[in-house]
């Protein structure tokens, strides 16, 4: 089983429909927010150094990051398959995860793009953090907009990244849930390998 990353901004749907693919295709989720978010909960080195940058809804360095992945990949169970969610987010970790994953004997099957206009992410994220009852400090309208930016900005240059080496795949995130994750399948089963 191949490996995919899910690509798109704050509240596009990236930790529901890797779920789903979690229970579906016995993939793993690796989620770098919610590393980083167990971290803090910790209040390990990392999580201390992690959390008021996360408060502000700007991106933890990349070797920070880079090194949580790396030490993730190294346990057996991603051996059925990693949905990449929110990493990478920056091209010197596009580059860092082409590196690891070269090392460690891994492929890149494909990377799923989910659309949503920034128009549609506000009320998202008002309504998941209406339903995680404030557990996410970064779940609030100032702080979108500046995750909003930061996406634009150091993140949406990935997709011209993957598109050059011909793994993108674009879904309409704005469609309802179960739509998007049988465009996602469907998008997956034609590229994914085994
Ligand atoms: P997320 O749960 O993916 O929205 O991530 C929540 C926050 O964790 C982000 O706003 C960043 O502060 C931090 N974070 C998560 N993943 C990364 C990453 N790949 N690079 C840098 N910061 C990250």
């Amino acid at each position: 089983m191949n490996n995919i990353i899910l690509l798109g901004p704050p509240g596009a749907g990236k930790g529901t429909q890797a779920q789903r693919l979690v229970e579906r295709r016995g993939m793993v989720q690796l989620s770098t927010g919610d590393m980083l978010r167990a971290a803090v909960k910790e209040g390990s080195e990392i999580g201390l150094k992690a959390k008021a940058v996360m408060d502000a809804g700007r991106l933890v360095s990349d070797e920070i990051v880079t090194g949580c992945v790396s030490e993730r990949l190294d346990q057996p169970d991603v051996a059925g398959g990693v949905i990449f969610d929110g990493f990478p987010r920056t091209t010197a970790q596009a580059e860092a995860l082409d590196r690891l994953l070269a090392e460690k004997g891994m492929q890149l099957g494909a990377v799923v793009e989910i659309r949503v206009p920034d128009e549609y992410l506000v009320d998202r994220i008002k309504t998941r953090a209406a339903q995680t009852g404030g557990t996410r400090a970064d779940d609030n309208e100032e702080t979108l907009k500046q995750r909003l930016s930061i996406y634009h900005a150091e993140t949406a240059p990935l997709i011209d990244y993957y598109r050059s080496g011909g793994k993108l795949v674009s879904i309409d995130g704005t469609a309802e849930i179960d739509a998007v994750t049988a465009a996602m399948e469907e998008a997956l089963d034609a590229r994914v390998d085994g």
